[in-house]
C-alpha cells in the first residue's frame, strides 16, 4: 500500500463518520490494515503535538520513562531528532502535499520517511507520518556495491569500477576537457612466488602492493586491480596542466618511477617488480577498451626490455597498426550428434612476410590467452594451420598436445623438405590434420602421420572420398563447408565424422512448424516479457522463475559468471538493486535463448549470443552511433527462428520487440540489416566483405577484433 492509498483511506473515513458509523470499529479496522504495513504510522496534530493514532508498530515509542503518553514530542520526537522540522506543525516550512526524507533514529537506525496533511476523523487537518526503517536496505546495497566494485582481496576498486568510473569521463575527454594517462602494470615473476612459496604468499605480495600504493598520497584512490598481479593506475587533469605531451609524459614518469621496487617480504630472494605499460588519453585513445589495450602493449614491451620499469605507448610497438585488416575467428566443428567438437583458428593474416613473422607470433599468444584457448578446463579440441612460427619452441610448448592440432594445408608446402618435419611433430605427440587433399597428394606417407584428414568442396569427388574415408578408419574425416542440413546429411552418409560449417543455424528443408514443449514454454514467456520495449513487468518474471526452481538455479548462475561480474547475488530484486533493470532484461533474455534452444547443437546458442555482444560492442564505434541495447536483441534474436523451428515471421509475430529489431530480421533494409549480414560475412571468414563494412562504416579494424575476441571471451566466461 502506497502513502496515497493511505490518506485515501483517511478521507473515506472521514466520510463515513458523517454516516454515523462506529469510529471505534472504524479505527479498528485501520489499524488492521496499517498494522500489515511494513511502516510506523502515526497521525499528530497542533503546537499541542497530541498524537491522535499510532499503529501497532508505532505504538511502543508512546511508551516513555515517564509512562503512556500520546505527545510526539516525549515519543516520537524524542527517538528521531529531526523530526520537527519536517513536521508542518513545527517545522519552518509548510510545504504542500508529500514530503519525502530520510531520518536516523538515536539508535542510529535509518527510516525512508514520509509526512503530509490529511483531514483526520474529525475533518480538521492533523500531520501523517510513515517511517520505514530501510537500515538492512541500505547495508544490502552498500554490500552489493561493495562485492561487485571493490576486488575482495586487497581491497582495492576492481575492473568493473575502473570501466564505469572511466565511462563518467569519456564525454568530457571526448570534448577535449580532460586529459590523462592510464598505467597498467603487472608484477614481475610473480609465477614463481605462488610457486615456491605459496599461493598465500602470493596474495600477501598483493595486499602489501595495494597497501602500500593506498598508503602513499600520489596513488592513493587512483589504483584499481583488473584481475590476476594486474593493476592500473588511472589520472585526470585540465587540458591546460601541461603545455605540451611531453611535459605531461615527464611528469608521469617521474611519478611512476616511484613505484618501481620490489615488492616481496624481507627475507625473500625472489624479486617482484613492476612492470609498467603507460597510454596517454586521449592523445592514444578515447575508450577505455582501445587505451587499456595500448597500455597492455606498453606493458608488454617493459617486459622484454627486461622488466621492472616504465614504458610509455608508441605507435611504432603496436602490431596491430602493422597489421591492420587482419582479423580472427573460431569456426566450429561438430561431431554429427550435433555436439561441438572443437573449433577452427581462422586468420586473415595468412602470406604475410616472413621477417614481419615475430609480430604476428606475439599477437597470435595474446589470441590465444584471449579467446581462452589456453584455457586447462576446455573440453575442447583447436585446429590451427601449420606455419613456420608455430614452430617457435615458445608457440609450441604453450599448446597443449591432447587439444591442439596442427592443420597442415598439402598444396602450401614442399612435401620433399617439409615432411620430416610434420614426423617429428607427430612423434612428438602433436596430433596432425591434413587438408587441400587431392588425388596427386594422396600418398601413403600422408596417410601413416595424419589423425584427421579435412575434405573441402572441390577437392575430389564423392566417390573418391568415400573409398579413401573406408579404406583408413584410424583416420578422422572432416567435412568441410557443411552449409545446409542436405549438406550434413550427405557428408554424414559419405561416412565423415565430423562436420565444419554452420548447417546448425539453417532451417531443415520442408520443415513442419512444432508446437512449443511444455518445458520451453516458460523460458518463451521470459523471452517475450523481456524483449518488450516497455516496463519491464518484474512481478511476472519473478513469479516464472520462482516457480522454478531449476529455472532460479539456472539465472542465478548466469547472474554469478564471469561473464557478468556480480557475485554472490542472491534473489532477483536483489539483482535488480544493483544493474538495473536494461542490463537484467538483457541477462533474462540470455537465460531464456539457452533454454529454448537447450536440444540444439549448443553452437546455435553459441553463435547467437556472440553476434549479439560483438554487435553490441561494435554499436558505439559507427560513424553513426547505433543503438547497443538493440543491435544486441538482433544478434540475439537471429537465429532463435531455428531453435523454435518456426518462420522468422511466425517468432516476431509471438515476441513484441521494437519496429527496428523487427524489421531488419524480416526484411533486408532494416537500420540494423547490413549488421546481420556483416556478422554472416565474419562467421564465413568472407574477409574482403568484413574489410570493406569495415572500411565503409568507418570502423577500426583492430578493435573489431578485438571485439570479436572479447565477445569470444565474454561467452566462455557465461558458460563456465
Ligand atoms: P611476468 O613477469 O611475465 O608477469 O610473469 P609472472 O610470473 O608474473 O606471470 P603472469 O603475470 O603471467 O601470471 C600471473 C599469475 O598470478 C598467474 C596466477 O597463477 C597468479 N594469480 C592470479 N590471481 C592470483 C591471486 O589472487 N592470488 C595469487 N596468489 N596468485 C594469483
Ligand atoms: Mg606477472
Amino acid at each position: 500500500m502506497v502513502f496515497s492509498d493511505i490518506k485515501h483511506m483517511f478521507g473515506n473515513i472521514a466520510k463515513s463518520l458523517t454516516k454515523k458509523t462506529d469510529l471505534k470499529s472504524l479505527l479498528g479496522d485501520l489499524s488492521g490494515i496499517l498494522d500489515a504495513q511494513d511502516s510506523e504510522v502515526f497521525v499528530v496534530r497542533g503546537k499541542g503535538c497530541e498524537v491522535l493514532f499510532a499503529n501497532t508498530k508505532a505504538e511502543g515509542r508512546l511508551y516513555t520513562e515517564e509512562g503512556y503518553a500520546a505527545k510526539c514530542k516525549v515519543s516520537f520526537a524524542k527517538h528521531f531528532p529531526g523530526l520537527c522540522a519536517n513536521c508542518p506543525y513545527g517545522g519552518v516550512e509548510k510545504e504542500k502535499g508529500i514530503k519525502v526524507f530520510e531520518i536516523e533514529d538515536t539508535s542510529k537506525s535509518t527510516y525512508s520517511a514520509k509526512c503530509n496533511v490529511i483531514n483526520w476523523i474529525d475533518g480538521k487537518p492533523a500531520a501523517i507520518f510513515m517511517l520505514r526503517d530501510i537500515t538492512s536496505e541500505l547495508e544490502l546495497k552498500e554490500r552489493l556495491f561493495a562485492l561487485a566494485y571493490i576486488d575482495q582481496l586487497t581491497g582495492v576498486p576492481n575492473r568493473q569500477r575502473l570501466k564505469d568510473d572511466f565511462t563518467a569521463l569519456e564525454e568530457k575527454i571526448a570534448r577535449d576537457e580532460l586529459k590523462g594517462v592510464v598505467a597498467l602494470f603487472d608484477i614481475d615473476n610473480f609465477k614463481a612466488v605462488n610457486d615456491t612459496y605459496g599461493h598465500n604468499m602470493g596474495d600477501l605480495v598483493l595486499s602489501r602492493l595495494a597497501g602500500y600504493l593506498e598508503n602513499d598520497r600520489n596513488f592513493a584512490g587512483h589504483l584499481y586491480r583488473l584481475g590476476g598481479d594486474e593493476f592500473v593506475l588511472l589520472y585526470t587533469d585540465a587540458p591546460d596542466r601541461f603545455n605540451t605531451d611531453d611535459d605531461l609524459t615527464s611528469h608521469y614518469n617521474q611519478l611512476l618511477s616511484n613505484v618501481l621496487r620490489d615488492y616481496t617480504l624481507p627475507n625473500i630472494e625472489l624479486k617482484c617488480t613492476l612492470s609498467i605499460g603507460v597510454t596517454i588519453f586521449p592523445k592514444h585513445g578515447v575508450t577505455l577498451s582501445e587505451i587499456l589495450r595500448k597500455a597492455d602493449i606498453a606493458m608488454y614491451q617493459a617486459k622484454e626490455s627486461g622488466r621492472n620499469q616504465v614504458v610509455f605507448f608508441e605507435a611504432r610497438y603496436d602490431s596491430a597498426q602493422k597489421f591492420k585488416d587482419m582479423y580472427i575467428n573460431i569456426q566450429p566443428v561438430l561431431l554429427s550428434t550435433g555436439k561441438t567438437f572443437g573449433y577452427e583458428l581462422i586468420d586473415s593474416g595468412e602470406g604475410q612476410d616472413e621477417d614481419e613473422q615475430t609480430v604476428p607470433l606475439r599477437e597470435f599468444n595474446r589470441t590465444l590467452d584471449a579467446l581462452g584457448l589456453n584455457d586447462i578446463e576446455s573440453k575442447f579440441h583447436y585446429f590451427i594451420s601449420y606455419s613456420k612460427q608455430l614452430l617457435n619452441p615458445a608457440v609450441l610448448k604453450n599448446l597443449p598436445k591432447d587439444k591442439f592440432i596442427v592443420q597442415v594445408h598439402l598444396p602450401d608446402i614442399d612435401l620433399q623438405e617439409d615432411i620430416n618435419t610434420f614426423v617429428e611433430l607427430r612423434n612428438n605427440g602433436y596430433k596432425l590434420a591434413l587438408t587441400g587433399f587431392g588425388r596427386d597428394t594422396y600418398t601413403q606417407d600422408l596417410l601413416e602421420i595424419a589423425s584427421y584428414i579435412k575434405f573441402s568442396e572441390g577437392d575430389s569427388n564423392l566417390s573418391a572420398q568415400k573409398r579413401i574415408i573406408a579404406l583408413n578408419q584410424k583416420i578422422r574425416f572432416i567435412a568441410a563447408n557443411v552449409d545446409s542440413t542436405a549438406d550434413f546429411q550427405k557428408a554424414k552418409e559419405t561416412g565423415f565424422n565430423l562436420f565444419q560449417g554452420y548447417y546448425f543455424s539453417q532451417p531443415a528443408v520442408g520443415q513442419k512448424t512444432k508446437e512449443l514443449s511444455p518445458l520451453k514454454i516458460n523460458y518463451f514467456r521470459l523471452l517475450k516479457l523481456s524483449s518488450t520495449n516497455d516496463y519491464m513487468d518484474f512481478r511476472e518474471i519473478s513469479q516464472i522463475v520462482s516457480a522454478d526452481v531449476a529455472l532460479s538455479y539456472k539465472l542465478l548462475r548466469i547472474l554469478n559468471s564471469a561473464a557478468v561480474g556480480l557475485r554472490n547475488v542472491s534473489s532477483i530484486s536483489n539483482a535488480v538493486t544493483y544493474m538495473g533493470e536494461e542490463s537484467l532484461k538483457k541477462w533474462i533474455a540470455v537465460l531464456a535463448l539457452r533454454g529454448i534452444a537447450e536440444d540444439k547443437p549448443l553452437e546455435l546458442v553459441r553463435l547467437s549470443l556472440i553476434r549479439a555482444r560483438f554487435g553490441e560492442l561494435l554499436a558505439p564505434c559507427f560513424r553513426i552511433k547505433r543503438n547497443p541495447q538493440q543491435v544486441f536483441m538482433v544478434g540475439m534474436l537471429s537465429l532463435l527462428h531455428i531453435a523454435l523451428e518456426m518462420s522468422k515471421e511466425q517468432l516476431l509475430d509471438e515476441i513484441p520487440v521494437a519496429f527496428d529489431i523487427r524489421e531488419s530480421l524480416l526484411t533486408k533494409t532494416g537500420i540494423y540489416s547490413d549488421i546481420l549480414s556483416f556478422f554472416e560475412n565474419y562467421e564465413y571468414a568472407n574477409w574482403e566483405g568484413v574489410s570493406m563494412y569495415v572500411a565503409e562504416n568507418q570502423l577500426d579494424s583492430s578493435y573489431v577484433n578485438d571485439a570479436y575476441i572479447t565477445s569470444v571471451k565474454w561467452y566462455n566466461d557465461l558458460v563456465k
